[in-house]
């Protein structure tokens, strides 16, 4: 199993948001990203998302992204959980990958909860409308405060309890659901592999710590998995 976080796709230039403590037309970010401030204001949490989709539109898969997605045909019960909502992981190939915070591009209707794929940048229309019903959508991603897709975390947990080995790559896993979920593996005797450039207190769970960026250090562990 593989287990992602914003450490991944940064490397793609892909800005950090959620509790990065960074500004939104002056307003720290994590106060854009709730329930309460789309209802307050739905067009500015939508503007904010949209300047999200542009700036991913232009990014591109790393090789961190590459290797996370050739395990799925070299593992045939590999699973891959991110926290990211870019879909950079789908864009080098992933399938069935566990979005935990949802993705940038599904909308989903506020009134008949009807879910989609929604690629198009810039949106036809600024908030969109539901085909269906007419009723505002609102983005696919998990806000602060708001609960984790059940069906994705409930696979995540379950795989994390049976996988023989963990990788946890670009997130220091100390919020849950991710410090939950390297839990779950190590008291299950999983082998947990950290990589992060940063210090992290996952190192007193993990058995090994690569301390680099992913798209350098997972292209080095590959390597070594063919040899082996
Ligand atoms: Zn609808």
């Amino acid at each position: 199993m593989a287990f992602t976080g914003a450490g991944v796709s940064a490397e793609s230039g892909v800005a950090t948001f959620r509790g990065a403590g960074g500004l939104w037309e002056g307003q720290p970010v994590e106060e854009v990203a709730t329930p309460a401030a789309f209802q307050a204001d739905p067009d500015r949490v939508w503007r904010f998302y949209e300047q999200r989709r542009h700036s991913v539109a232009r990014a591109r898969p790393n090789p961190a992204h590459t290797v996370l997605a050739g395990w799925q045909d070299r593992f045939p019960t590999y699973t891959l959980a991110t926290q990211n909502v870019d879909g950079l992981h789908q864009a080098a190939g992933s399938r069935d990958v566990l979005e935990l915070h949802g993705s940038l591009w599904r909308v989903r209707c506020l009134s008949c909860g009807r879910d989609r794929y929604e690629p198009l940048v810039p949106l036809p229309q600024l908030p969109p409308r539901c085909a269906t019903c007419g009723a505002m959508e609102r983005p696919g991603v998990v806000w602060f405060g708001e609960f984790l897709p059940p069906g994705a975390i409930e696979a995540a947990q379950a795989a994390a309890g049976t996988c023989e080995v963990l990788v946890v790559v670009g997130t220091s896993a100390v919020v849950y659901p991710a410090a939950g979920l390297v839990g779950i593996a190590a008291a299950a005797g999983a082998r947990v592999i950290e990589i992060n450039p940063a210090e992290s207190a996952l190192a007193e769970l993990a058995d090994v710590v690569l301390r680099g960026p992913a798209g350098e250090m997972l292209p080095l562990v590959n390597e070594r998995l063919r040899e082996a």
